[in-house]
């Protein structure tokens, strides 16, 4: 199995290469394709399985194939922790040096300010930890309706930590058509719930 047999554009591929990746994991063969044609996508997979690849991969080829030219979000990455979605922008900047796609992160913890300001500018993808989404939302900073795709990463860490109401009041503001991919260690009933309430004939991948 080769990156190149998933479907994945030259400029990833070389990305890929310089950092040092010589194959994809179980869980990135397993659920890039199934990403990339655009379907909803329920994996199973621990952290160091290397999911972070396999859903900002196909995102990131998404994000620079599409002619957009407003500056408003088309890509919502939620994550229970501020370390998490730093690490996952880091991810993302290294995935996609040789594409032009922006993120921003936005995470508790530190002022509003600055993140309002990047918010301004504009931006292809937002990392988000849910609670300080939930006050960019009051506070109308933000504007959800452009969102093309939404990932939920660690959703049973984000169930634990009590995130479910700013999960539900952040997906009820985003476009009802959308792709959704979610990320879980397990397929616990509560994940099934949210599958079930939010997103369509997901594909299953587990690892
Ligand atoms: P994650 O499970 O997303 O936290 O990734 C775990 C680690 O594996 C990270 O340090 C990644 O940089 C690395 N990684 C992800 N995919 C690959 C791959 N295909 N080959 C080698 N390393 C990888």
């Amino acid at each position: 199995m080769s990156f190149e047999s998933l479907g994945l554009a030259p400029a990833l591929l070389r990305a890929l290469a310089e950092q040092g990746y010589a194959e994809p994991t179980p869980i990135q063969a397993g659920a890039i394709p199934v990403v990339l044609e655009g379907h909803d996508l329920l994996a199973a997979a621990q952290t160091g399985t290397g999911k972070t690849a396999a859903f900002s991969l196909p995102l990131l080829q998404r994000m620079s194939t599409t002619e957009h030219t407003a500056k408003r979000p088309r890509a919502l990455v939620l994550t229970p922790t501020r370390e998490l979605a730093a690490q996952i922008q880091d991810n993302m900047r290294a995935y996609g040096k040789h594409l032009r796609v922006s993120s921003t992160t936005i995470f508790g913890g530190v002022s509003m300010g600055p993140q309002v300001q990047a918010l301004r500018r504009g931006t292809d993808i937002i990392i988000a930890t849910p609670g300080r989404l939930v006050d960019h939302m009051q506070q109308r900073t933000i504007d959800l309706s452009g969102i093309e795709v939404l990932v939920l990463d660690e959703a049973d860490r984000m169930l634990d930590m009590g995130f479910l109401p700013a999960l539900k009041r952040i997906i009820g503001a985003l476009p009802k058509q959308r792709q959704t991919l979610l990320f879980s260690a397990t397929f616990a009933p509560e994940i099934k719930a949210l599958a079930m309430q939010f997103m369509q004939s997901p594909r299953e991948v587990s690892v």
